[in-house]
């Protein structure tokens, strides 16, 4: 894209009520403009991060064997009175008459709806295992939305449900989530640990939450300094190998890490006393098992291999994906802006034309600019006559993880010069090595 172009409304003002870093740069960055108390447009910048972290969520629930299908975001009210938590959700839930005076409501979740796509759809225990999930806008009324798209009423997650004969599935189902996840998050250039959570409105027996830790997160969360050193790295996992797949969540919940709702002094007192850590965690997922709570109520049975027919097992999954864009601003920025994780950056690399209407300056940019784009990468040319000053400014504050800039001086040595955003450290190089070193970078990330 030529910022020329493009549109990226950039604020100089530091916006008054936005109190966390996250939203502040969101705001400054042209990425989110708010419409109503927590409900957000998402601008060209924004919009392109929502969807790289879209993407990453369906690479990994695709590779967990999980299949994507998209459910409406207005849903009737009696699905909810079969459950019987139409009454029970309360004013979170936005509520709705239609001209022919129906009652609708705007999803805040879909166990509902899933389950009731399953009992329709599905009689025989052959059919299952089954997990599908959706990523689609969810509101919740929340009494306080605040830190931008950290605490939105209209917010997007991606929210998926298993079915299964027996805990035993069901619980395979759970565990594979919580890998998907792990790696989910990793590829965001984040660490979010697993902790032992409470099961809340949507209940059931066993829930963990994803933290990532950051000062300005909601939740209090007890844990052993050893979690956070947990690689899920680039190792093979095969989704079928119940072992195996058992074998790394028991290797990232085995060590005390606990959010308040659960937390245990007597068994955090067993941490060693150096290795103990109270901090704050934003939520950035949670996956549940709940059994029958659904199926029973709702009739979603199917026909065991013995003839009997039998509710299936279930479980819910969700990963707030808007919610993730300032989550990981809070993990990684500095004073002056946001700082990208390559997997989830909205341009690879930003190319700075130091000077406009040069000869030399404008051939080697396009160059660079279109040889980039050979190679599959996204690159952000800056093309407009502003001050060199200003532009690398706006490139500081939206964050691209490298930087070219192309001047008059260096290209008398036939030399550009790449700046990574998160040392500030600088190398002239050729254009071709710099096309060369940025592509080394990012293999692994297209
Ligand atoms: P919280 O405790 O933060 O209110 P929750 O536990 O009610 O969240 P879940 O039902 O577990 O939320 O939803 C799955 C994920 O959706 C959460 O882990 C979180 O990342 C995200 N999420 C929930 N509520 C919001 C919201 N109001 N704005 C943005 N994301 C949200
Ligand atoms: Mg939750």
């Amino acid at each position: 894209m030529r910022l020329s172009r493009y549109f990226l409304p950039v604020l100089k003002e530091t916006p008054a009520d936005a109190q966390i870093a996250s939203h502040r740069y969101m705001l400054r960055a042209g990425m989110i403009r708010q419409q109503a108390a927590g409900i957000y447009s998402w601008l060209p910048l924004g919009f392109k991060v929502l969807k790289r972290i879209e993407q990453i969520v369906h690479e990994e629930q695709q590779r967990a064997g999980h299949i994507p299908m998209l459910m409406p975001t207005i849903q009737p009210a009696d699905l909810w009175r079969e459950s019987g938590r139409y009454d029970a959700y309360g004013p979170e839930m936005l509520r709705i008459r239609d001209r022919h005076d129906r009652d609708m409501l705007f999803g805040p979740t879909n166990e509902e709806m899933i389950t009731d796509i399953f009992r329709a759809h599905v009689a025989s225990y052959k059919s299952l295992p089954l997990t599908l999930y959706h990523i689609q806008w969810k509101f919740r009324d929340e009494i306080r939305p605040r830190f931008g798209v950290m605490r939105g009423r209209e917010f997007y997650m991606k929210d998926g449900y298993n079915f299964d004969l027996t805990k035993e599935d069901a619980l395979h189902a759970y565990n594979r989530h919580m890998v998907s996840y792990l790696r989910t998050y990793e590829r965001m250039g984040l660490t979010a640990i697993p902790m032992r959570a409470d099961s809340g409105p949507i209940g059931g027996d066993d829930t963990h939450e994803f933290l990532v830790l950051a000062p300005t997160g909601e939740s209090d969360v007890f844990y052993d300094a050893g979690v956070t050193e947990l690689k899920l790295g680039d190792r093979e996992i095969d989704y079928d190998d119940r072992a195996q797949v058992k074998g790394v969540c028991d290797e990232f919940t085995s060590l005390y890490a606990r959010t308040d709702e659960t937390h245990d002094e007597a068994l955090y007192g067993e941490v060693p006393e150096d290795r103990r850590r109270h901090g704050k965690g934003i939520e950035v997922g949670q996956i549940f098992y709940f059994g029958t709570k659904y199926s029973e109520p709702m009739g979603a049975n199917v026909q065991g291999p013995d003839g009997a027919k039998v509710p299936v097992h279930m479980g819910s999954h969700g990963i707030g994906v808007s919610r993730l864009v300032g989550a990981i601003i809070e993990a990684s920025h500095d004073d002056n802006g946001i700082i990208w994780p390559e997997g989830v950056t909205p341009f690879h690399v930003g190319i700075v034309n130091m000077r406009v209407g040069d000869e030399a300056c404008d051939a080697t940019s396009t160059a660079l600019y279109g040889t980039l784009k050979t190679l599959g990468l996204d690159p952000l040319l800056d093309d407009t006559d502003e001050r060199a000053g200003a532009k690398f400014a706006t490139m500081d504050l939206i964050g691209l993880p490298w930087r070219i800039t192309v001047g008059p001086r260096g290209l008398k040595n036939g030399v550009v010069e790449l700046t990574s955003r998160r040392t500030g450290e600088s190398e002239e190089l050729s254009p071709e090595a710099a096309v060369q070193k940025l592509a080394a970078l990012y293999e692994g990330h297209l």
